[in-house]
C-alpha cells in the first residue's frame, strides 16, 4: 500500500465566495453533494467547513453533522474532515472546538499562529493543548496542519510529550500569505523534520496548487486540491471541485500511483481503531 496516493478535497474553506466561483458549494446540501462527488471521482477524504445562512464561515456542529449524514444518506464512504480553522480569527477558540465533539474521522489541527492574509491566525499553546486532548477524547484524528517549519517542530513537541499520539497524519500548507511560500524547496524542509513513520500530505495555496501537488505525487506524499486553496482549473477558467480531483486522479494513474479509497485510506492512517461507532451515531444524529 506504499505507492497509495490519499487524495484529500477542501470544498469550501472560509473565505472564497460563490461570486467569485459560482462552483463553490456553501450550504450544507451543496457541501455534502461536493462531497459525493469528489468521492466518486477518486477522493478519499473531504476536508469541510460549514458556513450560517449569511455565508459567512461557522463552527456549528449541528451543521456539520448536517453535512456528513447527508453524505452518508449519498451512499458516500468517503472520510469526512472538520474544520477547526473558524475562519483563522472569526470565531471563539470554545467555538472552534465544537465540531469535535461529533467525532469525526478526521478534524483539522492548525499547528501553530501566523499572520494570514490581512489577519492573525492564532492558535496558543494553551489552545492546541485542549484541542489535542479533546481530540483524543472523542476518537479523532488530528490532521496536523503547518502552514510553516514551525509548526512542524511544535508538532514534534506534542508527539514527544504525547499529546500528538501516532499515527501522525500531516498537512502542510504552503502559500498562505504569512507562511510558507509555495516552494519544492520549502516542502522538502518541512518534510525532512518529520518522525519516522508519520504520513504527509500537502495543498498549495493559487496556482501553486498543482505543481505543489504534482512534486508531492513524485515525493511519495499525499495531496489535497479543492477550491478552498485555489478557485481555478486553469489560467482564467474557473474550476470545480471534482474537475480539480478528476485530474489528480488521471495523473496519479499515468505515474503510477494507484488512489487510495477511503476504505484503504482508513487503513493507512488507522481510523478504524479510533472511537466507537455507537457515539459517533449518537451524537452524528442528534
Ligand atoms: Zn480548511
Amino acid at each position: 500500500m506504499n505507492d497509495r496516493l490519499i487524495i484529500s478535497v477542501a470544498t469550501t474553506g472560509s473565505w472564497p465566495t460563490k461570486a467569485q466561483n459560482p462552483h463553490l458549494p456553501t450550504t450544507e446540501d451543496e457541501i455534502a453533494a461536493a462531497a459525493v462527488a469528489c468521492g466518486n471521482a477518486g477522493a478519499a477524504i473531504v476536508h469541510i467547513h460549514v458556513r450560517d445562512d449569511a455565508g459567512r464561515v461557522c463552527c456549528d456542529p449541528v451543521r456539520y453533522a448536517r453535512v456528513r449524514s447527508a453524505v452518508e444518506a449519498g451512499g458516500s464512504d468517503v472520510i469526512v474532515n472538520m474544520s477547526t480553522g473558524g475562519g483563522a480569527g472569526l470565531v471563539t477558540d470554545a467555538q472552534r472546538m465544537e465540531p469535535v465533539t461529533l467525532s469525526p474521522e478526521i478534524a483539522s489541527f492548525d499547528c501553530g499562529s501566523l499572520n494570514f492574509g490581512d489577519g492573525v491566525f492564532i492558535n496558543s499553546p494553551a489552545f492546541l493543548t485542549e484541542l489535542a486532548t479533546t481530540m483524543r477524547a472523542f476518537g479523532v484524528l488530528p490532521e496536523i496542519e503547518c502552514f510553516e517549519p514551525g509548526h512542524v517542530w511544535n508538532a514534534l513537541r506534542m508527539i514527544d510529550d504525547g499529546s500528538l499520539q501516532p499515527p501522525h497524519w500531516f498537512q502542510f500548507v504552503l502559500g498562505v500569505r504569512g507562511g510558507s511560500p509555495a516552494t519544492v524547496k520549502q516542502l522538502l524542509n518541512m518534510v525532512d523534520m518529520l518522525p519516522p513513520g508519520a504520513l504527509w500530505s500537502v495543498c498549495a495555496i493559487g496556482r501553486a496548487q498543482l505543481p505543489i501537488n504534482l512534486a508531492a505525487m513524485a515525493l511519495g506524499g499525499h495531496i489535497r486540491t479543492g477550491l478552498e486553496d485555489n478557485l481555478y482549473y486553469r489560467k482564467g477558467e474557473l474550476a470545480s471541485n471534482e474537475q480539480l480531483v478528476a485530474r489528480l486522479v488521471r495523473i496519479a494513474a499515468e505515474i503510477g500511483r494507484p488512489v487510495a479509497t477511503p476504505a484503504e485510506t482508513r487503513e493507512m492512517l488507522g481510523l478504524n481503531q479510533r472511537g466507537s461507532e455507537e457515539s459517533h451515531r449518537k451524537v452524528g444524529s442528534a
